[in-house]
């Protein structure tokens, strides 16, 4: 069954049109040269109604990723922001996944982007857990890819670009096609980076570690969300260069990611990690996670925008 809301609405160049006729041409630049940024957020049903979690974060990184490829968004972030509101209330989802992606479009072929007008649409439809059904509770099995995430100075990895995700793809098909659930990649110094599509946490007695954004990871919102809340929860915490070996070592591992949230990791190329299970300071932190977009820790952070 298609997860798509084939009778709603996609917002394209600020109108809503009808999600069979949200087309682009097959020249468009973007299909040709992977010329495209996008966001990947989600609303949630809470006992206090729908809410978005960390919009404005989201539509910052949107806009810091089109300025790295000289894209200028002719809307301004208010402006987007609603737009996803509005895009969410067509489609009358108490919750969905959102999809925001800005792109080069239909203008003339060639690798100079420039003559292409820069193109906005908005996304929703409902998703449910990105690593399974069992995955939050249960964890999952990954393994180290033997692909690398892209070199500095090559492609930006703090780009949310489409580009990016080729990389990413061949990370996950291999994982896939080994019978994991997911890859995690090294980054060209052979230290830990992230995964197909999340950022990584360990937690050796009792503090947490991640990669820094130097590593060739993605800034991401769930990565900082978590930050924020191990602080909160006065958990010692480090950003710091990760060895691979350091991995199979970890009490806990979990990935973090809009889709994935905080998905623990159970093993590592068949390495049990701590006693197979999610971890304490895992399961105290989805709950922190979860609580605070359920509203039960007010807003202090100003992270929700209820719809
Ligand atoms: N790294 C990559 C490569 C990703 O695709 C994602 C998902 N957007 C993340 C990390 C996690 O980022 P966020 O928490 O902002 O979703």
């Amino acid at each position: 069954m298609s997860p798509f809301v084939e009778n709603g609405k996609v917002w394209m160049n600020g109108k809503l049109v009808p999600w069979n006729e949200a087309n682009i041409h097959i020249a468009s630049h973007v299909i040709h040269y992977g010329s495209c940024l996008f966001e990947g957020f989600r609303a949630y049903e809470t006992p206090k109604g729908t809410v978005i979690f960390r919009l404005d974060a989201h539509i910052r990184r949107l806009y810091n990723s089109c300025k790295m490829y000289r894209m200028e968004i002719p809307y301004t972030m208010k402006e987007f922001m609603q737009a996803v509101i509005e895009t969410i209330k067509a489609n009358h989802l108490k919750s969905c996944y959102i999809r925001p992606i800005v792109y080069r479009g239909y203008g003339k072929l060639g690798v100079d982007p420039f003559p292409n007008p820069v193109d906005c649409a908005i996304l929703v439809w409902e998703w449910g857990s990105y690593l399974g059904e069992q995955a939050l509770e249960s964890g999952v099995d990954v393994k180290i890819s033997s692909w690398q995430r892209m070199a500095p100075n090559t492609f930006p990895a703090l780009a949310k670009s489409g580009a990016n995700y080729m990389n990413s793809q061949l990370i996950k098909m291999e994982a896939l096609v080994d019978g994991y659930v997911e890859g995690i990649a090294l980054n060209v110094r052979g230290h830990i980076s992230e995964g197909s599509g999340e950022n990584i946490f360990i937690i050796i007695d009792d503090t947490i570690h991640t990669p820094p954004l130097s590593a060739s990871i993605l800034p991401g919102i769930t990565r900082d969300t978590v930050i924020r809340l191990t602080q909160d929860l006065n958990i010692p915490f480090v950003e710091e260069t990760i060895p691979r070996e350091m991995l199979y070592i970890s009490d806990e591992v979990f990935f973090t990611g809009s889709a994935a949230e905080i998905t623990p990791i159970r093993s590592i190329d068949k390495i049990k990690i701590g006693n197979g299970k999610r971890g304490p300071i895992t399961k105290n932190l989805q709950d922190e996670y979860f609580a605070y977009i359920d509203g039960d820790r007010g807003d202090k952070y100003h992270w929700l925008t209820y719809i």
